[in-house]
């Protein structure tokens, strides 16, 4: 096991097997100011039983954040607590049969029970956004906790994927409707992990693909999003969940020429665990709000999110010899700084 354990990336993607096993680690990056989210990597879950299960690791890691500075967030993926299919159809606007309706039941009651517990804890809950074909079934659990919850500060956060091509769109339409119903709006800014599947979904049945064309396309979205963000800062709540150098420095630019503190309190920066670390301590070090995706959980249940990390490191491949460069630059001014 220990050898596939090596094998699979799974120490450089994963904190540890449970809440426990990741303290070590999540209390060495807040020394650092790098603060955590503990993310459960256990995706595509099929039973109620998975899924009652997945939702009280997800209350442990918001138990685990009450009175801990070091965990600022809780994270939940929807198909970790309930069924894809259900969130399809309702999506779809199907009409659900007795059976299913109880089980819709029981998924919009892990919902609320995970933001009332957020919500008592103090911790911000963000709901990551999956395949572009469930989310309208999400949306019809997730949407109505931002109005109970976030009325006057932020308790549930959305995550947006920028590289659908109706999303900014979206984000429009949810500001608006924040500021109609008087709740604070949060966002997680994300490209989108979900490409491939996206696009052969659409040829085998023969749509166009929500996904942009281009990767310039998807670059145009994600920095119109970031604009669309930092404008409605003093209302609501973004987090620049991206490991794109130019829009981080973009952001950092905008506070500077407008005078935002970069440290402002509605404002957060994010990386995943294990990559582009240089970018989340540098942005630390200048004051901003920075934390990290720290997955765990047992090696077979995390499988899916490392075949993802993989894959998007390899994409990333070009990027590698620029990271050597900044670990270098870094651990000499580590030096100089004794
Ligand atoms: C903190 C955090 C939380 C995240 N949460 C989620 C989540 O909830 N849901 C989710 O889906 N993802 C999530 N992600 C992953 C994210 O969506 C991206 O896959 C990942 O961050 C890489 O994008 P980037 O902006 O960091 O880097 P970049 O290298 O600038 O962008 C890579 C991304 O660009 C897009 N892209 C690449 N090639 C093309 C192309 N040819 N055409 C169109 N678009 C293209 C893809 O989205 C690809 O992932 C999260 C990432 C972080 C850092």
């Amino acid at each position: 096991m220990k050898h596939l354990i090596g094998f699979t990336g799974y120490e450089q993607f994963c904190a540890g097997q449970d809440v426990t096993s990741c303290a070590s680690m999540t209390e060495k990056l807040a020394q650092y100011k790098v603060y955590s989210v503990l993310d459960y990597a256990n995706e595509h879950a099929t039973s109620a039983i998975d899924y009652d299960h997945n939702a009280a690791v997800v209350l442990e890691t918001i138990e685990a954040a009450k009175n801990n500075s070091a965990y600022p967030f809780a994270v939940v993926k929807p198909s970790a607590i309930g069924f894809f299919k259900l969130y399809q159809k309702m999506g779809a606007g199907h009409k659900l049969t007795t059976s299913e309706q109880l089980i819709w039941t029981a998924m919009q009651q892990r919902f609320e029970q995970l933001a009332a517990a957020a919500a008592q804890a103090a911790v911000v809950l963000m709901i990551d956004a999956e395949e572009s074909w469930i989310q309208d079934g999400v949306d019809l659990l997730v949407l109505p906790l931002l109005v109970k919850y976030n009325c006057d500060k932020i308790v549930v956060a959305l995550t947006i994927q920028l590289y659908l091509k109706d999303r900014n769109l979206v984000f429009k339409r949810l500001l608006k409707d924040a500021d109609e119903k008087g709740y604070v709006l949060g966002v997680k800014l994300v490209r989108g992990a979900y490409m491939e599947k996206e696009r052969s979904r659409a040829a085998a049945l023969k749509i166009s693909a929500p996904v942009c064309e281009t990767k310039d396309a998807t670059d145009v979205q994600y920095r119109d999003a970031l604009q669309n963000a930092m404008q409605v800062l003093n209302r609501h709540f973004c987090i620049v969940a991206t490991h794109n150098q130019s829009d981080i420095n973009w952001v950092v630019d905008y506070c500077f020429k407008n005078n935002i503190p970069l440290g402002n309190a509605n404002l957060w920066f994010s990386q995943l665990y294990g990559m582009r670390d240089y970018i989340s301590f540098s942005l630390a070090e200048q004051g901003a709000n920075v934390f990290k995706y720290v997955p765990f959980g047992p090696l077979e249940q995390a499988v899916p999110y490392l075949i993802r990390r993989a894959l998007e490191n390899s994409a990333m491949k070009s990027q590698t010899l620029q990271e050597c460069m900044m670990l270098k630059k870094e651990l000499q001014r580590r030096k100089i700084n004794g």
